[in-house]
């Protein structure tokens, strides 16, 4: 989605005609929604300036670089230039995982799980100052309660400077409950212990959150499914991805009777639709899994997404990774 048409949600918000089946949304910062006039009033750019920097996408350096969230901006600092805004919980859920350590690039951070959602999502809050100290894994969090307090914390190898302080902000799904055992398989990862377990970047996969934050009461389901298709993979495999059973919602056919999935991602890897193959399926592929289809209209950001190769046609090292980690609990 573009700047613009996300901006645009934001400030349609009021004249939408509502869905009929909604998830309440609060915005997740101090600042009142219903003052927002214009993207600079909620966005942090990059040390660009470039305010599309703040949103979704391949915005940064020139599109090369994948931002997963939109960064949000203080509404109000103290006479040190600090942040007051809280971060507060976008949608009723719980707590999924709690980082009170600078060690990573989202410094502290918290992760929510909402499962009242038409689809259960998880909400991710980045760069906090403090995480509010009675927050426990797997207490309930209603809607708009206080999670922590914004701030610049990260340890990337580019700090973020007290004056771009933010709230980093993504809304997504986890591809598999077995990442872990995937992430120690991998002989890359030898020196680089998992310190965030399922909830770490590789396993939670983001989609735009402005069309979520955009309106007081959103269908979750109905936004993941807006997203086009951007390519399609073909698997082999006759146990059920865990994805799958925790995604029902997503999924056309039986499972019981699957002798694999057709898959279709969305440009950024998230897998937004699977079809059951049975076992007379000509789409079976004959290794474990097969790239299918490429909607040439997307191919230039696919490949700077490495969902595909240089050459546009071979799979690339991000959707290589998904799939094996979307298969990791189905082998
Ligand atoms: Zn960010």
């Amino acid at each position: 989605m573009s700047l613009r048409s996300s901006l645009a949600l934001l400030s349609l918000a009021c004249l939408t005609a509502l869905p009929l089946t909604a998830t309440d949304i609060a915005w997740p910062t101090s600042l009142d929604r219903a003052s927002i006039r214009s993207p600079e009033d909620y966005l942090q750019p990059t040390v660009s300036g470039r305010l599309e920097s703040a949103t979704f996408g391949m915005v940064r350096e020139e599109g090369k670089r994948f931002h997963e969230g939109v960064d949000i901006r203080p509404s109000a600092c103290n006479g040190d230039g600090e942040p007051l805004d809280l971060a507060l919980a976008a949608m009723d859920g719980q707590v999924a995982y709690l980082n009170p350590n600078v060690n990573g690039p989202y410094g502290k951070y918290v992760v929510l799980f909402h499962a009242g959602a038409e689809l259960p999502v998880y909400t991710l809050y980045a760069h906090l100052a403090k995480i509010e100290p009675s927050l426990k894994v797997g207490a309930s969090v209603p809607r708009g309660r206080a999670i922590g307090l914004m701030g610049h914390t990260s340890a990337g190898a580019s700090p973020i400077t007290k004056d771009r302080s933010h709230l980093h902000f993504e809304i997504g799904l986890i591809l598999s409950t077995g990442f872990n055992l995937w992430y120690a398989g991998q002989a890359e990862n030898k020196l680089s212990p998992n310190l965030h377990g399922l909830y770490n970047g590789q396993n939670l996969i983001g989609m735009d959150p402005l069309p979520v934050l955009g309106r007081p009461k959103v269908d979750i389901l109905a936004v993941l499914r807006s997203q086009p298709t951007a390519l399609t993979v073909a698997m082999r495999t006759g146990k059920t991805p865990d994805f799958v059973k925790r995604h029902p919602a997503l999924v056309r056919g039986e499972a019981s009777h699957a002798a694999g999935w057709y898959v279709e991602f969305s440009w950024q890897g998230m897998p937004i639709r699977w079809t059951v193959l049975d076992a007379a399926s000509n789409q079976l592929p004959a290794a474990r899994w097969r790239l299918q289809e490429i909607d040439q209209s997307q191919r230039t950001r696919l490949i700077q997404r490495k969902m595909l190769g240089v050459d546009g046609r071979s799979p690339g090292e991000l959707l290589t990774q998904n799939v094996e980690i979307l298969l990791s609990t189905a082998r």
